[in-house]
């Protein structure tokens, strides 16, 4: 008996000393090394692409070795020279990685034919090539397309929330507030007077940059206050799919959350006389904005 709990300690200690952070996030390695990382991700994950979430994190490059970002084995890779009469898939060349305790991850675009390693082995190890980034399928300009997945890919996570840390030193910055009506949309100011009919779809831009305006790293969370009283929030960290949609932990689907391309506030009724409208957010890192935006309504009979 003694023996058996001395063997599971050992496991156990086997298991924690194995690349798990101190709160149980196993740490990987950037799949694309020897870079000045900060300016090369230009879009981050749960980011809009106009009728479905971004799914991964975009790291500009080229002819470069994409690496595992950790132990395991190779689970399944295409390329376009498996099929070569049909036509080329939007992920491009692709290789997936199953990695401990259901972590799966995925790079797309790769350039060039399958490597040795992908060809005649199964085991990877951290950091190990698995082929070089590139620009097959939809992608305009190389780049990796990495995925990061969990329970064998039904939640997909922001792989920045994995990775060794990149420099963030910028708060996002919420932009404009919109307000659509059918294909035309107008700029609210704080402080507007505006005549509305019915409820219209109002949006709002929010961009996080990183040490400079040009850099991406995603926001995390959004909450959206109407007249004072919380309206929605959602948190980006994970997706994870229902059977029909992928949506957020807090249960909000893609249409839920954007519209036209930009963050979704709601379908506002607004009432007559004045109405606010805070939006909150918060990057991966933790730093916060806010934007308030009060505007005065006349109610006006019809509509269109
Ligand atoms: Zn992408």
């Amino acid at each position: 008996m003694k023996r058996i709990v001395v063997i599971f300690a050992l496991l156990a200690s086997f298991i924690f000393a194995d690349g798990q952070k101190s709160d149980g996030k196993p740490e990987f390695v950037w799949p694309i090394q020897g870079l000045e990382l900060s300016g090369l991700i230009t879009s981050t994950f749960g980011e809009s692409r106009k009728d479905h979430f971004h799914n991964g994190l975009d790291i500009s490059s080229v002819l470069q070795p994409v690496r595992s970002m950790g132990d395991g084995f190779i689970l399944y890779s295409r390329y376009a020279e498996d099929n070569p009469f049909e036509d080329e898939r939007g992920s491009g060349n692709i290789v997936w990685v199953a990695h401990k305790n259901g972590y799966v991850s995925g790079y797309y675009h790769l350039g060039g034919t399958r490597n040795e390693l992908v060809k005649n082995q199964t085991q990877v190890k951290a950091g190990d090539s698995l082929g070089i980034s590139g620009n097959t399928g939809h992608s305009t300009g190389g780049h990796l397309h990495f995925v990061l997945g969990k329970d064998y890919g039904k939640t997909l996570l922001d792989p920045l929330s994995y990775l060794p840390p990149v420099e963030d030193t910028m708060p996002p910055q919420i932009a404009n507030l919109f307000i659509h009506v059918g294909e035309n949309y107008t700029n609210l100011n704080d402080g507007d007077n505006i005549n509305v009919s019915k409820a219209f779809p109002l949006t709002v831009s929010i961009i996080d940059g990183g040490i400079k305006n040009s850099q991406r790293r995603g926001i995390r969370d959004v909450k959206y206050l109407f007249n004072g009283e919380v309206y929605k929030k959602a948190n980006f960290e994970s997706l994870q799919f229902d059977g029909s949609k992928w949506k957020t932990k807090d249960g909000l689907s893609f249409d839920d959350l954007f519209f036209k391309d930009r963050y979704l506030v709601g379908v506002l009724n607004l009432k007559a006389g004045e109405n606010t409208i805070k939006v909150q957010t918060k990057d991966f890192f933790g730093h916060e904005s806010e934007r308030n935006f009060s505007i005065n309504i006349t109610r006006i009979s019809g509509g269109n």
